[in-house]
């Protein structure tokens, strides 16, 4: 079903109004607790700008970290308000509690054209049970409400979920929007041949990907450490390589119905694991990894299949780094598909990029102006693409004429 985002909100509803806005201002600091990357606050700028524009009051609420319901200072929003100030050009007030009254009374003294940021949502323990009773009192800070917090939409917290229970209308922002309708004309990748790339750690947490493109994918290119665990499965060595041994059995089962659209590497680079050094690093087929050593990357021959697979697609999925990229000289292959979906993107493709370290890969390469799409969200869009909703978008408004 689709959602009313803010653009379909009648004139004037944003005038003189409080509008409690959710953002996902997760961003990593540095050691003295500076902003270390503002991507995330520069990516709600839209959302806060046509707000500002029409005359409404943005108050917002963000978690930071995981500090389990505790009060702990350096996860403190804090050091986010003047970046947003600069950004912004607006004045940003800054208290720091969320559900208290000090909170409830800035946001009745904001005026037009300033913006409110509260303290982290998960300073309280009621935020990720998703309790009533916190959801109420956020809900009293806003006239309505506004999700633009995509990388949190796949929680059911109360700041994302809990408070749409008190508080309408209940609308998604421009970031969150965006996102959706890039990730659905994914999930529909109406144009072949629609090429899925799945690389990095974890194949446990990408079981729903892989069912849900193994059945859509006109090529499934597997690198990265996922590949590890595919190779151990078709019987061969890995050494000392990063493999899951609990997923062995379940790659089995997707080697045996993916059939040849499931490209595996033919070719590695090994090192040992604890230097991780690129200068003795070799190149070795998939079955011949020395014992004593891992493989770190994929190898140049498979660099080359792949890069002229995703050349030729018309729509490509991307997800988890081909190797241990952030690691100099291991970063080869991350690199050489990261400009194969970009000449993929200039020659017309439709092609997206999804989770965290992956965005950083493409970004560590220079390439994010290159490709259609770079997901904010990593659990959120791996969790969209395979389910096709998520539980902070199922919270918010329907949209005018949408069906159930
Ligand atoms: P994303 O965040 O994009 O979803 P993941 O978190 O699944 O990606 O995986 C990224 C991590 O996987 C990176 O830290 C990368 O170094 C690591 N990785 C990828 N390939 C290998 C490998 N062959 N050996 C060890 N680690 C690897
Ligand atoms: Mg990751």
């Amino acid at each position: 079903m689709r959602r009313r985002n803010l653009a379909d909100l009648e004139p004037g509803a944003l005038d003189e109004r409080r509008v409690l806005v959710r953002v996902d201002y997760n961003v990593p600091l540095t050691s003295d607790g500076a902003v270390a990357d503002p991507t995330r606050i520069r990516a709600t700028l839209p959302t806060l700008r046509f707000i500002l524009e029409r005359g409404g009051r943005p108050v917002l609420l963000s978690h930071l970290g995981r500090p389990k319901g505790k009060v702990v200072p350096s996860l403190s929003l804090a050091p986010v308000a003047p970046v947003l100030a600069g950004e912004l050009g607006v004045p940003v007030r800054f208290v720091p509690s969320t559900d208290t009254e000090q909170a409830l009374e800035a946001s009745r003294d904001l005026r037009n054209g300033e913006v409110l940021l509260l303290e982290n949502t998960r300073f309280l323990p009621g935020e990720t049970a998703n309790d009533p009773a916190l959801a109420e009192r956020f809900a009293r800070l806003g006239d309505l409400f506004v999700n633009d917090a995509f990388g949190s939409t796949h929680r059911a917290h109360a700041s994302v979920v809990g408070v749409t229970g008190y508080l309408r209308p209940a609308v998604a922002g421009f970031l969150v929007q965006r996102e959706l309708e890039a990730l659905s004309d994914l999930r529909q990748a109406r144009r072949g041949p629609f090429v899925v790339i799945l690389g990095g750690a974890k194949i446990a947490d990408k079981i729903g990907l892989l069912e849900v493109f193994l059945a859509r994918a006109d090529a499934l290119l597997i690198g990265g450490a996922m590949a590890n665990t595919f190779l151990s499965a078709t019987g061969v060595g890995m050494g000392r390589s990063l493999v899951e041994e609990d997923s062995v059995t379940l790659a089995a089962k997707f080697l045996a119905t993916g059939g040849n659209r499931l490209h595996l590497p033919v070719d590695l680079v090994v090192a040992d694991p604890g230097a991780a050094n690129a200068d003795q690093s070799m190149i070795v087929p998939v079955d011949a990894v020395p014992a004593e050593l891992a493989a770190l990357d994929i190898g140049p021959e498979t660099r080359d299949d792949f890069g002229t697979i995703v050349r030729e697609a018309a729509t490509v999925f991307w997800n988890g780094p081909m190797g241990l990229f952030e690691t100099p000289g291991f970063e080869t292959g991350t690199v050489a598909l990261a400009r194969a979906t970009a000449d993929c993107t200039a020659a017309g493709g439709f092609t997206v990029i999804g989770g965290g370290d992956s965005a950083s890969a493409i970004r560590k390469a220079g390439l994010s102006e290159a490709v259609s799409h770079v997901s904010t969200g990593g659990g959120a869009s791996l969790e969209y693409l395979a389910e096709g909703t998520l539980p902070g978008i199922e919270a918010l408004d329907p949209a005018e004429g949408s069906e159930a």
